[in-house]
């Protein structure tokens, strides 16, 4: 049986009492299993403390950090969309081509769910901004005719 001097206890132990060393391959740690433990414990509590000491300094800066990140990844999104848009039109373009029956089931679903109520919402709105649409149907002719336009063209594309 094989045994072994820890060099931190200085005991010699039974080679069971030993972690295998990762790093190297077949070798042993120089510290027995309960030293190892005892340190690792030490660590834990030690790093428990300081986050207990330190628990708004990094609070504030995982804040910072979160909102920091949320801004580069809006940049991020924005750049890449800008860099690619002819690509990422493309794709789009290939995509509806491939999919056209699943997004034409898909839209005609979201508008027969949601039909009663674009209608109710647009009625009210109306009500609400009467005098704002009839301000803009002033400097822009085309505006009332635009919504009903739309709604057109989509039954089109839905039930043609
Ligand atoms: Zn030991």
């Amino acid at each position: 049986m094989q045994r072994k001097f820890c060099s931190r206890c200085g005991l010699e132990l039974d080679i069971s009492m030993f972690y295998k060393d990762k790093k190297h391959n077949g070798e042993y740690q120089s510290q027995c299993k309960n030293c190892q433990n005892k340190l690792y414990e030490t660590n834990i509590e030690v790093i428990k403390k300081w986050h207990e000491v330190n628990k708004e300094a990094i609070a504030k800066q995982r804040k910072e950090y979160q909102k920091a990140n949320k801004e580069a990844k809006a940049i991020y999104i924005k750049q890449y969309h800008e860099a690619n848009r002819e690509a990422l039109k493309e794709h789009y373009k290939e995509y509806r081509k491939n999919n056209r029956e699943t997004l034409k089931k898909q839209m005609r679903k979201w508008y027969e769910a949601n039909k009663e109520i674009a209608s109710e919402k647009g009625k009210e709105y109306r009500k609400v901004n009467k005098e704002i649409v009839t301000e803009r149907k002033k400097w822009c002719p085309k505006y009332d005719n635009n919504s009903k336009k739309r709604e057109k063209s989509i039954l089109q594309y839905l039930y043609n």
